[in-house]
């Protein structure tokens, strides 16, 4: 069902239904906002309290807008986006506390699957498991997911070594495997041993994306996350977090979407 807020195509004359892009928080959304203001101009409509701007960036019809932190504004940003704005997918782009032991500052992570790290009923459901639904890990759309991990590749080739120059970190690496999400700002030495130990192939933790995935399973709407390592959910979390989000994150989240919605935009 509709809010009648229309397909989102920015007014462009085709008639395909838009790509729901979300952040948690501005910096990680990048220019994205002014690169459609300069292609197609932006339409914004207010929608339980968050800004949904729909246009068009690279020939791609998008509504964008931003969730704020934690599951539940997660969830609620894209049910929005799914029945008010008629989004055919859906991809989260953010930062994120790296968990894996090759995972580091300034790394790429795109899930393949996503879990709540914080979510347990047991002894009544298995630990992780969301309770009448029977899943604990939800699957992120394999075909959007390669585009997201082919436009961070071509990032890394194209611009990895002048970025790692620019911001002091190694050469980026792209990672494909398991996000986990909690409602916790993951910052101790002990908090991420102890994810670590529940879950050995967990690459990066964060607040949003398995309930976006959640959602977007129940849905049946295709989803994707990528992630860039800005901490390493240790005790010099708070610190490194807050200079990668206002130095870096924007940086990588254009170059990334940029290639991205080149390759779709194109497709269209
Ligand atoms: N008050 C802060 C809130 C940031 S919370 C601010 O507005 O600047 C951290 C955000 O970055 C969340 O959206 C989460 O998804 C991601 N994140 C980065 N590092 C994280 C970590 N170590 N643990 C959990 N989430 C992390």
């Amino acid at each position: 069902m509709s809010a009648g807020v229309g397909n989102g195509n920015g007014g462009a004359p085709h008639s395909h239904r838009p790509l729901g892009i979300l952040a948690a928080l501005p910096q990680e959304l990048g220019d994205l906002i002014e690169a459609m203001r300069a292609e197609s101009g932006v339409r914004t409509i207010t929608h339980g309290q968050r800004d949904y701007h729909l246009g068009t960036v690279h020939g791609a019809p998008c509504v964008v807008t931003l969730a704020r932190v934690g599951k539940v504004a997660a969830a609620a940003t894209v049910s929005a986006l799914i029945h008010a704005f008629d989004v055919d997918a859906v991809v989260f782009t953010g930062v994120a506390g790296g968990v894996g032991a090759e995972v580091r500052v300034g790394d790429i992570v795109v899930a393949d699957a996503l879990l709540q790290h914080d979510l347990d009923a047991s002894p009544l459901f298995p630990r992780f498991e969301v309770p009448l639904l029977g899943v604990s890990r939800f699957a992120a759309d394999v075909a959007l997911a390669d585009q997201l991990a082919a436009a961070c590749e071509r990032f890394v080739a194209e611009a990895g070594a002048a970025s790692a120059a620019r911001f002091g970190t190694r050469e980026p690496r792209v990672h494909r495997g398991l996000i986990i999400s909690g409602d916790q700002f993951v910052a101790s030495a002990a908090g991420v041993e102890a994810l670590r130990a529940a879950l050995p192939d967990a690459l990066a933790v964060e607040m949003e994306g398995a309930a976006i995935a959640q959602v977007c399973h129940e849905y049946g709407v295709p989803c994707a996350v990528v992630r860039t390592i800005s901490d390493t959910a240790d005790d010099h979390a708070p610190a490194s977090f807050v200079s990668f989000l206002t130095e870096i994150a924007g940086v990588y989240s254009n170059a990334i979407l940029t290639r991205f919605l080149d390759t779709r935009g194109a497709a269209l």
